[in-house]
Parts: structure tokens; C-alpha cells; sequence
């Protein structure tokens, strides 16, 4: 189903929780609402599922307005973070329930329920309750669920966020691989920035009830509009006045210029590492490393400014107040007006 939103708005008595929010979503798409916890994502959803009336703005579904319909004739199904499965059913009874009150017939209802339990690899386990299943389990029956009357458009508020993360991945990729198989369109809410960027196909990062860009997560990462998004995505730091770093003094970047630079942006090494480019270099300290696993994050400060970059296993292992050269390629600069991206010349 294609979804189309035009100016949305929706205050709680005089907080303006939604502020003109627009955005279409074409027919199997995955989109994730992506921003800080109570930027107005929940407050999204719910309107469009019909669990809160917009102030003003449409909200069109396959081409007409659904504003006045209840949410039982939207045709919509909503996965909540907190499973709110019905703890007395078991999973074939919680996944038949929007069926029977629906009033499907029981030969239909056994054959649904059959193949979603197939679909989400709930075989076995349809005699369980609640209580008797993983976190991951209650969180597929919910899914099952929430699919089971054939809905045109599937929302997903946090839908992982109260599993624990080994789990969670697994979900994540399991939830990909249901909706491409599936072709619903889906909306989906979360505060994680590496859960929006691994499952959607476009982010909508939401902020203080603005929509502050929407777009497919590598274009959101290379071209953040705005300061707010360029800092929420990715690991980065910002500089309050980038003209002073050598390489960036251009007369682009005027006196308190801030600039956004991403672990990526920057290289640290002794030296005998920089060869020809030692001169774009700037002499930096290191403050603080912290080992991620795959590769070391290290922090470094120059002219008191503090970056974030990361190091590669097979290089020498640095340590706190170890003198190095810090060669910072790009920056994302912006001032009050404008933001664009600065190569080091
Ligand atoms: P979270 O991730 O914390 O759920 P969110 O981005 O989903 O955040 P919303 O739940 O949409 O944000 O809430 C946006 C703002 O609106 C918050 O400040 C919240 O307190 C407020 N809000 C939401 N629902 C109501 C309500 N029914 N009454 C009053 N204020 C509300």
C-alpha cells in the first residue's frame, strides 16, 4: 500500500509533539522513524494507525484519506515493543484472535494460522502461552499476529528494544527478510541508529517533532542536511571553530565555523607512517582508547581539540599520551545558515 502524509501536526495541550510532518512511503518499502526519545515518532504511528487524531493534515492510504477511519478499518497491523500478547491464549490462539473477531470462518482461521506459524518458525510451539516462549518468540507471535487479517501496511513501534541484543540482531534480519518476503509496507520505530541503518530501506530522522531528512541510510550519512542529523548518525565530534585546524583555515570556513568530523574523516599514526602527506598533518596526543572488538576507537587532541578515529588491529597499538599525527581529510562544516563539506587542501 502507498502512504502519503501532508502536514501533520499534533500538540498534547501546548506542546507541539508533531510539526508539519510530510513524507510518502511507496508500496513495500520499509522505512524506519528514526530521532531521540520524544522527538514524535510514537505520536506518528499512532496517527496513522488511528490511535490519535491529528490536529491537522491527511494521512492517505492507497490513495484515500483514512483520517476519519477507525483503526479496525485502516488496514493496518501494529507490532508493539511490549509483545501485548494475550497472556491466556496460547500462540495459535493469540495469532487466530483479529480473525475470530473478525469473523472468519474456523477452516480459514486453521489454515492462517497454520502457515504463519510456518512463516515465522513458530511450528511446534502452538500450544505454548506466553510465558512458556523467548523473548524473540513472543515478539514473532506478535508479528504473526499483527499479520494475520492480510493488512495492507504493518507498524512496528520498537519493536526490539526490550530484547537483548544477540537476539535482537537476529531479529532484525529476520524481520528484513519477512518483509521482502512478504511486500507489505512497513513503518517502523526506533531510537537505535544501527537497527534504522542495517533494516530500512529509507530513514526518517525525527527531532523536536520535526522531520529533519528523509532518505535512504547511505545518503543520509554522506549528505546530512542539517546539523541535527549529521551528529545523530554515526560516531563523530564536533569542532567549535574548525579554522583551527591546518587544512581547514580556508576562507569558507570563517572564524566560528563549527565543523562535524567522523572517525573516518581522520587518520592518527606515528610520523614515518605519513610519508609525502606528513605536512598536511598537525601534531595531536592521545587521550583515551577504548578497544571495540574489531578495531580500537582511539581519541585524540589537537590545539585542544578533541577527535574520535578508529585503528586497525595490525597497527601499532597506541596508548595514552602517545605523541602522533593526526591528518583530518573532510569535515562537515556548518554555521547558522548553511552546512556543505570541506576537503583538507
Ligand atoms: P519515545 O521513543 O520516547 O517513545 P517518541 O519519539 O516516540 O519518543 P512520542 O512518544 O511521540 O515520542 O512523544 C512526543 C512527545 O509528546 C513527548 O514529549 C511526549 O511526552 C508527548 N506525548 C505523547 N503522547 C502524549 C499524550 N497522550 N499526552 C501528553 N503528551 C504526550
Amino acid at each position: 500500500m502507498h502512504v502519503e502524509v501532508r502536514g501533520l501536526n499534533k500538540a498534547f495541550g501546548s506542546f507541539q509533539a508533531v510539526k508539519d510532518v510530510g513524507f510518502s512511503v511507496a508500496k513495500g518499502q520499509l522505512i524506519g522513524l528514526l530521532g531521540p526519545s520524544g522527538g514524535g515518532k510514537t505520536s506518528i504511528l499512532r496517527m496513522l494507525a488511528g490511535l490519535e487524531t491529528p490536529d491537522s493534515g491527511d494521512i492517505v492510504f492507497h490513495g484515500q484519506r483514512v483520517n476519519d477511519l477507525p483503526p479496525q478499518e485502516r488496514g493496518i497491523g501494529f507490532v508493539f515493543q511490549n509483545y501485548a500478547l494475550f497472556k491466556h491464549m496460547t500462540v495459535s490462539e493469540n495469532i487466530a484472535f483479529g480473525l475470530e473477531v473478525k469473523k472468519w470462518n474456523k477452516a480459514k482461521i486453521k489454515e492462517r494460522v497454520a502457515s504463519l506459524t510456518e512463516l515465522t518458525g513458530l511450528k511446534g510451539f502452538e500450544s505454548r502461552y506466553p510465558h512458556q516462549l523467548s523473548g524473540g518468540q513472543r515478539q514473532r507471535v506478535a508479528f504473526a499476529r499483527a499479520l494475520a487479517p492480510e493488512p495492507q501496511l504493518l507498524l512496528l513501534d520498537e519493536p526490539f528494544a526490550a530484547i537483548d541484543a544477540k537476539i535482537r540482531h537476529e531479529l532484525r534480519s529476520w524481520l528484513r527478510e519477512m518483509i521482502d518476503r512478504l511486500g507489505i509496507t512497513s513503518i517502523f520505530v526506533t531510537h537505535d541508529q544501527d537497527e534504522a541503518i542495517e533494516v530500512a530501506d529509507e530513514i526518517m530522522i525525527i527531532n523536536k517533532g520535526n522531520l529533519e531528512q528523509k532518505g535512504s541510510p547511505w545518503e543520509i550519512y554522506k549528505d546530512p542536511k542539517t546539523p541535527f542529523v549529521a551528529g545523530f548518525i554515526g560516531e563523530s565530534r564536533i569542532v567549535d571553530n574548525i579554522a583551527e585546524l591546518r587544512g581547514f583555515s580556508d576562507p569558507a570556513a570563517t572564524s566560528g565555523t563549527k565543523g562535524l568530523i567522523r572517525p573516518e574523516y581522520i587518520e592518527i599514526g606515528r610520523k614515518e607512517e605519513f610519508a609525502q602527506l606528513l605536512s598536511a598533518t598537525e601534531a595531536g596526543r592521545v587521550s583515551h582508547i577504548h578497544f571495540r572488538g574489531s578495531e580500537w576507537l582511539v581519541e585524540v587532541e589537537v590545539n585542544g581539540i578533541k577527535l574520535v578515529t578508529y585503528r586497525s588491529l595490525e597497527k601499532e597499538v597506541l596508548h595514552p599520551g602517545d605523541e602522533v599525527q593526526v591528518l583530518v581529510h573532510r569535515a562537515y562544516l556548518f554555521n547558522d545558515i548553511q552546512s556543505w563539506v570541506m576537503e583538507n587542501k
